[in-house]
């Protein structure tokens, strides 16, 4: 299918997960929130390093390893004294690491998190006369959110109005994965005719 205009999206959590867990103090699974803590435990020349996570509910805390049993040495003096001092940008970076999340078997909640859509671009295409335009919306997270939502979303219309243009098939979908979403759309909802 041709279109006019193709714009594309990222959805950016704007907070670091939450892990969802059993917690001792509250019998039941919880929430445990990154409290940007590090931990740091010095074992002869090793290294532990963790970065502490906390029950929303009875502040019983757990550890995820950033580090167990490294050698020292093979950390840099810089990522060291980012440990030690709590630096908040790290804790971040590790607090919406899946990768890290997925060594410690941590079980994220990719549902309830805030979030935006950041455009990465917007290209005119040849065919002008074409009144379609085609956009993508990347979720690199793979935050759990409907169509619907997002593409609700991104053109600022209800979330009934969507199902309905999908249902005329006014709007069309292209690709639908936990990663990436892509459809058509007639460009006045786009804000250019
Ligand atoms: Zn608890």
């Amino acid at each position: 299918m041709s279109y006019s205009k193709k714009i594309e999206y990222e959805i950016v959590p704007k907070e670091t997960f939450s892990v969802i867990r059993n917690c001792p103090g509250c019998s039941r699974k919880t929430h445990f929130q990154n409290t940007k803590k590090f931990r740091v435990n010095a074992n002869g020349s090793r290294l532990d390093v963790w970065l502490i996570y906390q029950c929303e509910n009875c502040k019983h805390t757990f550890n995820l390893t950033v580090y167990e049993r490294q050698k020292a040495a093979s950390i840099p003096q810089k990522e060291y004294e980012r440990f030690l001092s709590n630096n908040e940008q790290l804790a971040d970076a590790y607090g919406k690491n899946l990768q890290f999340f997925k060594k410690n078997k941590a079980e994220v909640d990719l549902q309830n998190v805030e979030y935006v859509f950041q455009k990465l671009a917007e290209n005119i295409t040849d065919c002008r006369h074409d009144p379609q335009t085609y956009i993508i919306i990347h979720n690199p997270w793979g935050l759990k959110l409907r169509p619907e939502k997002q593409i609700a979303e991104i053109l600022t219309l209800s979330r009934s109005k969507v199902k309905k243009m999908l249902e005329q098939g006014e709007l069309k979908m292209d690709a639908v994965s936990s990663q990436l979403i892509s459809f058509y759309v007639p460009n006045h909802f786009t804000g250019q005719s």
